[in-house]
């Protein structure tokens, strides 16, 4: 598993200050993707145990709301991330873990990339469509996206989180 970047502090990508990381590896190759050099799983850097260390460094400060994965694509990162998630729900109970895919949560998903998604609070689902962009969007970057709240185990269109204010840290 190899990732591009890691954001100790983030405010752009889910509710909170979260710690962001940016796995490499993406199997869409659209078209006006703004990082190409990030579709080879093999581009960036090893996600090694002493990254891993200093993530879960990073998601124990108390200002931090909790870890947010994006790509490239994290749902073709396997049982490497499923693993990692889990490590953090165990460690970080308390804390958000938020995930960016371009697969469609009711499309056809392999097992693993649904036990990474079973450990995910929140998920933006859908492609980026240029067409489809608006500067109203809240963490999603065009309307067919989607973000979905993981309620015990059902992933239910959290359609407040846009214009709910409370969701304003
Ligand atoms: S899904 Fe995202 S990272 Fe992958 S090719 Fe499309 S725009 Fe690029």
């Amino acid at each position: 598993m190899n990732y591009s970047k890691i954001k100790k502090y983030d405010i752009s990508n889910g509710i909170g200050i979260r710690c962001s990381i940016f796995f490499t590896g993406c199997n869409f190759h659209c078209p006006e993707c703004f990082n190409p050099e990030l579709w080879d799983k093999n581009s960036g850097n090893v996600f090694d145990d002493e990254v891993k260390n200093k993530l879960f460094t990073y998601l124990s400060d108390e200002h931090c709301d909790g870890l947010s994965v994006l790509g490239g694509e994290p749902l073709i990162q396997g049982m490497a991330l499923v693993e990692l998630l889990e490590e953090v729900k165990e460690k970080f109970p308390n804390k958000t873990i938020w995930l960016w895919t371009g697969y469609k949560l009711d499309g056809e998903l392999d097992e693993t990339q649904r036990m990474i998604l079973s450990q995910c609070d929140y998920v933006v689902d859908g492609l980026f469509k240029r067409e489809l962009s608006g500067k109203k969007l809240r963490f999603r970057g065009s309307s067919n996206q989607i973000i979905w709240r993981n309620e015990n185990g059902n992933f239910v269109e959290a359609t407040d989180i846009e214009n709910n204010d409370r969701f304003n840290k």
